[in-house]
């Protein structure tokens, strides 16, 4: 616990001329603060490392535009250097390599998918911000018990009871096609209820699992992502089916969504 570590990282195509780059770092109470990290890309696995970027705790992907996956397909190597500010400790993570091998066929279903989301007049896609909750990475200070190695507040403000310092990684833009609405009265013991649920689907990236959120800043709703299933061809995932379930107006995910909006934006 007392060391950033990594609980995976992973490369995988996206493009002709782009890879996806995705990680996630295993529970630690160190402050990433302390730390310098930067991700880094070589054509060797033991030198020739170029650095790709600085990777901050609120990252969790990055896209690498810089690559001819057919026409000089080699294999790449990425690792992560993770140093000590006060250049106490320097250290590197093991060297990950592409999953699987780049297929034309599936990055083609791929580049054809974005087309018909994102489309600026045929498109069927709304633009949405997505923020993918947090499995990892440094601990909440709020809630978070390192002796006891678990949440101790069964509400907490500063992680939205996520138990990993600001709950979610900042927000991605993508383009989400969303079913009309779907209203629903459940008869319950507190009374009816309404539900309104969502049929969605996207492109393959942001990866999107349960409990992260969507965003649609422009009419100001929110939905949590309830399931979802993939297509995949040749291993590569090409689109994702998602079931959205409406947020409640009071919650303070409304809240949190603006705020780090604005913050993305602030830091350009
Ligand atoms: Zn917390």
């Amino acid at each position: 616990m007392s060391k950033i570590e990594l609980k995976s990282l992973e490369i995988r195509p996206n493009g002709r001329t782009s890879m996806l780059i995705s990680w996630e770092f295993a529970p630690t109470t160190e402050a990433f603060s302390d730390y310098t990290i930067s991700l880094e890309r070589s054509e060797s696995p033991e030198s020739g490392y170029t650095t790709l970027t600085t990777v901050t705790q609120n990252s969790s992907s990055y896209i690498d535009n810089d690559i001819r996956l057919f026409r000089f397909w080699k294999q790449v190597y990425v690792r992560m250097k993770i140093a000590a500010t006060d250049g106490t400790s320097e250290y590197y993570t093991p060297v990950t390599l592409m999953a699987y091998p780049p297929d034309v066929d599936a990055l083609e279903f791929i580049r054809r998918l974005k087309i018909t989301l994102g489309n600026k007049r045929y498109g069927v896609g709304v633009p949405c911000y997505v923020f993918l909750r947090k499995h990892g990475g440094q601990t909440c200070k709020e809630c978070y018990d390192p002796l006891k190695r678990r949440v101790i507040k069964s509400q907490c403000s500063t992680c939205y009871t996520v138990g990993y310092e600001g709950g979610f990684y900042d927000p991605i833009a993508t383009y989400i096609a969303l079913t009309p609405d779907q209203k629903q009265v459940m008869l319950t013991d507190r009374g009816s209820e309404s539900v309104s649920a969502h049929n969605a689907y996207t492109s393959h990236y942001p990866m999107l699992s349960s409990g992260d959120l969507v965003y649609d800043a422009r009419m100001l709703r929110l939905w949590i992502v309830g399931a979802v299933s993939t297509v995949e061809r040749r291993r590569h995932v090409v689109k994702q089916n998602l079931m959205l379930e409406e947020v409640d107006r009071t919650s303070v995910f409304y809240r949190m969504c603006e705020e780090r909006l604005a913050e993305v934006k602030a830091d350009g």
